[in-house]
């Protein structure tokens, strides 16, 4: 695949090879975590096709978007208004930052002791093996922790990176604060295309982030709403929402809605990728880029099923549309916009209660029988915060475990161990339920 796209990649100033070190290790990776599987889907061919071309035919395209001058943003967090995007008729895609590959490079800048997103990504534009940081026109940082927007500085002399304040708190001030930011940043796309957006423009962009949003909405519903059926692995469920971060929007929900027709067949079918009495997990916390697919794929091999992520490569990214009900004015799309992103419960938030509710809910709703608080190394917000929603959790007697990891393989043993010990105390309460 690289050869094919070598002219892109030298009009992208790339280390080619180092690229390509970097992709034969990402298919070796992709191959031995995905391909093993048994019992997947048909139709999530296209998404393992999409992961093979991630660095060439989705290249190709957006290289497309950047000679109509299409503005093209890469972004670490899900408080962008994408929708701005789209309706610029650019893209937005998530970068990479869940690969160890990057960060020894990236720690000769950054101090060792912050988060390994943070390091990966950073890593990616020091080495210039990321086509999608090498075609952007700009990055989106945020202010969400203290070490991603000491970074955006860094980076911002690296690549330019348009930072947007998210407040920290939920009130009237905050969300005064962050209109603007919506503002700022949509004048922003407006001079990289050159005009004004129209109220259509905007509406259209809602709509298809809005589909995209609804697509994974119903996998999400699928892959969990059969206390003894799970069409679909935790792993390729995890595959399509990483995916969602880079596909053409439109296109993705079109192949999301086709695989959730097969699921739903699946399901009439009685086919399920694991035994009905598989402990059935709940992960939470902090994002998974790819390619960390580390905690999935010990689950996965070690006899549970993961049924559901509450993180931001997850449920905190789709659970909320834009409500376009009755909206007349550009001024009425940005107001509703405000209302959907505020509704995120990142840990950044304080006080955060209603992430910890939202939990307790998806835990009975989705029949789960327990939860893994995953958190990265050294990310303060969600460790810290752990402690509020274990506790809560403990008050439920629902069974938790915390696992922080980085993305070295080096605890993968120590990983497994602890999730096969909690695997087995659950199936004892199961199978002792069961006796009652
Ligand atoms: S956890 Fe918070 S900071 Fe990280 S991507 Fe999600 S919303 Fe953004
Ligand atoms: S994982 Fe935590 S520390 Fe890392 S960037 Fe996200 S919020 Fe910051």
């Amino acid at each position: 695949m690289s050869e094919k796209y070598v002219d892109i990649y030298k009009k992208l100033d790339m280390d080619i090879e180092k690229h390509s070190e970097l992709m034969s290790a990402l298919f070796q990776l992709f191959s031995d975590v995905f391909l093993t599987q048994k019992n997947r889907p048909e139709n999530i061919k296209y998404f393992d096709w999409l992961m093979s071309e991630i660095h060439g035919k989705r290249i190709e395209e957006l290289m497309e978007f950047k000679d109509k001058n299409k503005p093209l943003v890469g972004t670490f967090c899900i408080f962008i208004p994408e929708e701005i995007v789209v309706a610029s008729g650019g893209a937005c895609y998530g970068l990479c930052g869940g690969a160890q590959f990057s960060i020894p490079d990236a720690e000769r800048d950054l101090p060792r002791n912050i988060c390994p997103l943070i390091k990966s990504a950073y890593g990616f534009k020091v080495q210039r093996t990321c086509p999608y940081t090498q075609i952007s026109n700009f990055i989106y940082g945020e202010t969400t922790c203290e070490a991603k927007k000491k970074t955006w500085e860094i980076l911002n002399d690296l690549h330019p990176t348009h930072v947007m304040h998210i407040p920290h708190m939920k009130g009237k001030r905050e969300k005064d604060l962050w209109r603007e930011e919506i503002y700022e940043f949509k004048n922003h796309i407006e001079e990289i295309v050159g005009k004004e957006l129209t109220f259509e423009e905007l509406k259209k962009g809602v709509e298809i982030i809005n589909k995209k949003r609804e697509a994974l909405q119903r996998l999400d519903y699928l892959r969990s709403t059969k206390p003894d059926i799970v069409p679909i692995s935790g792993l390729d469920s995890l595959l399509v929402t990483q995916i969602s971060f880079y596909d053409d929007p439109e296109r993705f929900s079109d192949k999301v809605f086709e695989l959730c027709d097969e699921l739903e067949e699946r399901i009439d079918k009685g086919i399920s990728v694991c035994e009905s009495d598989t402990p059935r997990i709940m992960v939470i916390g902090t994002p998974m880029a790819p390619p960390n697919w580390k905690l999935h794929q010990v689950v996965e091999t070690t006899g549970g099923i993961v049924i559901n992520e509450e993180a931001c490569i997850g449920h905190r990214y789709f659970k909320d549309n834009i409500d376009l009900d009755g909206v007349e004015s550009v001024e009425d799309i940005i107001e509703r916009m405000l209302e959907r992103y505020m509704k995120i419960d990142c840990a950044c938030f304080t006080p955060n209660d209603e992430r910890i509710d939202k939990i307790i809910k998806m835990y009975r709703e989705k029949k789960a029988d327990g939860i893994i608080y995953y958190t990265l190394s050294f990310c303060h917000t969600y460790n810290v915060e752990s402690k509020k929603v274990i506790d809560r959790l403990k008050e439920e007697k629902i069974p938790v475990l915390k696992i922080e990891s980085d993305y070295s393989a080096e605890d993968v043993g120590q990983i497994k161990t602890r999730v096969e010990a909690f695997l087995e105390s659950i199936r004892f309460k199961k199978s002792f339920k069961a006796k009652r």
